[in-house]
């Protein structure tokens, strides 16, 4: 019997109106002909329930933001308390508390050496304004003809048509190349890319180079780089040395490239340090966070930069001032849920309990290193990945969708993109959670493979 059939149940009323009127992500709807959808009522902790109770491991963090569980009784409290005193108010004109203290708390987590703070509402908004200041910054120095970007081969940095056009996923862009500006893409670091005898470091070296050869030829042209520090995450969790953001750094400082740094998905926390740039020493010249900061509950994204960009815009002309905004700049709502979330990381010591809960994840998934339809196991902190071999999967095409659909039989939430499974949990499950997680992957795999 198929066990969705709680989800089928529900379908009377939410999921039959929400595919009438509601136009999901991401999304051929189509699919959802064959595909459930599924009406969530209630979250607590890492579990979601749909109208009948049915409980749901959210094991992708709501889309990798929700870091301390749903209705986290300390940030609900947090935003209940900003909410008795002032919702919303214009970042034009005006400043408040909680946008203060949050952004002399980010800067404080990059010892200063990022002390200026912008705000927008989502991911691809604040890598939108990392490409505008950079692009900004080059005329305001005389150096106008710098404005192209380089970015890597198979990384994401969000879909409106500035981010998507240093996006490399295939299926994002398609449709839309003719919307978006040239920009010069260079080989991923992916590890995956290993030949017998060679280490992560050597594809980082090796990719370094190629990207020298380019600033040698272009750097007259190039504003900026654009990365995914350590993890392309949408590119199927492709994992790198942190070697490549120390060649990196070193090559845009040599070239004056400016360096992004896109900490979207693998900032707050998830590769084990707080920003993942740490892992090499590095600070860019421009941070982006969004997702996880305000633990998934409102819309919050920034772009971090330092004092030298921040004072060539700083003069007497109002052009010369960086001209971006977006209605919900700096949201004291969401602003408060992300001040929450560092007193979390602070007062229970995230990072170092992480450490317990990320070898927890590699227990969990053990039985993965030995199974012979899996390849390229890959763990970095608190995202574990693997691959299903292409000829271990009955449909390649479907694979994904089904994988989905019998873990949700098996009361957990993946989704799996292309042949990876993944798993990138908030940091609060137990280790029972953990091995339950590992066993229903387990479970679901079997129905899928051959
Ligand atoms: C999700 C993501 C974005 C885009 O964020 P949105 O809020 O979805 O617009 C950008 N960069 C990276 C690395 C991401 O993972």
């Amino acid at each position: 019997m198929n066990k969705n059939v709680h989800f089928e149940q529900s379908k009377e009323n939410w999921v039959n109106r929400s595919l009438a009127a509601v136009w999901h992500p991401c999304t051929q709807m189509k699919h959802h002909e064959s595909f459930p959808l599924i009406a969530i009522t209630k979250g607590k902790g890492a579990w979601l329930f749909d109208e009948k109770g049915t409980p749901l491991l959210d094991c992708i963090s709501s889309w990798w933001t929700n870091l301390f569980g749903h209705s986290n009784p300390l940030i609900n409290k947090a935003i209940l308390a900003q909410l008795e005193k002032i919702e919303h108010v214009m970042l034009a004109g005006f400043t408040h508390p909680p946008v203060v203290e949050l952004s002399e708390k980010l800067s404080a987590l990059t010892n200063h050496q990022l002390g200026h703070v912008f705000y927008a509402s989502d991911g691809a908004s604040a890598v939108e304004i990392a490409l505008k200041m950079s692009h900004h910054f080059w005329q305001l120095n005389n150096k106008p003809e710098k404005k192209k970007f380089v970015c890597l081969q198979n990384g994401y940095h969000g879909e409106t048509i500035g981010a998507l056009a240093v996006t490399d996923v295939a299926i994002f862009r398609e449709a839309y190349g003719s919307l978006l500006q040239e920009v010069f893409t260079v080989s991923s670091p992916d590890a995956r890319k290993i030949q017998p005898g060679q280490t992560a470091a050597d594809i980082a070296r090796q990719c370094a180079q190629e990207l020298e050869q380019l600033f040698k030829q272009e750097h007259q042209n190039i504003s900026a780089i654009i990365i995914e520090p350590l993890i392309q995450c949408a590119g199927q969790m492709a994992m790198y040395s942190p070697e490549y953001l120390r060649l990196v750094r070193q090559l845009c400082d040599q070239y004056q490239i400016h360096l992004i740094a896109d900490e979207i998905a693998v900032g707050c926390g998830r590769t084990g340090k707080f920003f993942a740039c740490e892992h090499a020493d590095i600070w860019p010249d421009f941070l982006t966070l969004s997702k996880g900061i305000s633990g998934g509950y409102l819309p919050l994204s920034l772009c971090l930069t330092s004092d030298s960009i921040y004072r060539a815009f700083y003069r007497d002309e109002t052009k010369h001032g960086f001209l971006h905004s977006h209605s919900y700049t700096g949201n004291p709502l969401a602003c408060a849920a992300a001040l929450a979330c560092l007193d979390i990381f602070e007062t229970e010591n995230i990072l170092e309990k992480n450490i317990g809960r990320s070898q927890d994840l590699a227990n969990a998934f053990a039985w993965t290193k030995t199974d012979t339809r899996i390849e390229h196991w890959r763990q970095q902190g608190m995202i574990l990945a693997f691959d299903v071999k292409n000829e271990s999967l009955k449909n390649p095409n479907t694979f994904a969708r089904e994988m989905f659909s019998k873990s949700l039989d098996e009361g957990i939430l993946i989704r799996p993109i292309g042949n990876t499974v993944y798993v990138m949990p908030p940091y609060i499950l137990s280790t029972e959670e953990t091995l339950q997680m590992g066993k229903a992957v387990k479970s679901a795999l079997e129905q899928v493979l051959i």
